[in-house]
């Protein structure tokens, strides 16, 4: 079985002294080892020390940035490298995430040799994909999102494969208040499946987890979290909220 992933994804929000009241507040519940559940967020990089600092100790919250570069070092300014996000302890990394492709120009090629350098050196990355709302209304998002998967993906082995989480966000819904139905997720979840199968090889398909990402909250994510082929959520607003990232685990724990 496939462990839930519930991984909050901050983006630009959450200082340092906010990221430290997150977890005061967080309930103790939500940060047990619960078997069947993994639960993450994903603060800002000037905040990740401080989310290191004050996540109790014992506590199973684990914690991830939302970008990397993809060379050790160097003149890259502005840019933070794998190793640096290792000091500190990162488990997992954003990867693909349709604001960077968006507004920071990364594509699929560059979303590969992240992908690639995080595996490298151990990190966890959670790969996005998803399509527009014009490519949802042209009947394209299977072949845009079968399309990220193999570009972002490419060259890695089937053992890489079950090494990374997807996150499938349908860029219509993030932000927007706007969910995609469960059938629609388990839909393009199964169809993401499928293509890594061909891709690489069933067991492979069978073990990577696919979050779901777009306006999940405490209100829509059990239905969600329902479908078969749906392994957790990749969570932007609700996760910035204590209750409502610790009610998210919850909902996810009942599922087992
Ligand atoms: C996201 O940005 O990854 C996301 C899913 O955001 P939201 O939950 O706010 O739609």
């Amino acid at each position: 079985m496939r462990t839930i992933l519930i991984a909050g994804n901050w983006k630009m929000n959450m200082g340092p002294k906010e990221t430290a009241e997150f977890f005061t507040q967080l309930d103790d519940a939500a940060q047990k080892n619960i078997e069947g559940v993994e639960a993450a967020v994903c603060p800002p990089f000037v905040s990740l020390s401080a989310a290191f600092s004050a996540r109790k100790s014992g506590s199973a919250v684990k914690i991830g940035a939302q970008n990397v570069h993809f060379e050790d070092n160097g003149a890259f300014t502005g840019e933070i490298s794998t190793a640096m996000l290792n000091v500190l302890g990162c488990d997992f990394v954003i990867l693909g995430h349709s604001e960077r492709r968006e507004y920071f120009g990364e594509d699929d090629a560059v979303v590969n040799k992240k992908v690639k350098k995080a595996l490298a050196d151990g990190i966890t990355p959670i790969v996005c994909v998803g399509e527009v709302l014009s490519e949802r209304k042209e009947d394209r998002h299977f072949e845009v999102v079968k399309e990220q998967a193999a570009g972002s993906l490419d060259g890695l082995s089937a053992d890489e494969l079950t090494k990374i989480v997807i996150a499938y966000e349908p860029v219509w819904a993030i932000g927007t208040g706007e969910t995609a139905s469960p059938e629609q997720a388990q839909e393009m979840h199964a169809f993401i499946r499928e293509q890594l199968a061909a891709l690489f090889n069933e067991d492979a398909a069978s073990t990577v987890r696919i979050l779901y990402g777009g306006s999940m909250k405490p209100d829509n994510a059990d239905e969600l979290l329902k479908q078969p082929d749906v392994d957790g959520g990749l969570i932007g607003g609700a996760s910035l909220k204590p209750a409502d990232f610790s009610q998210l685990v919850a909902i996810a724990a009942g599922q087992k």
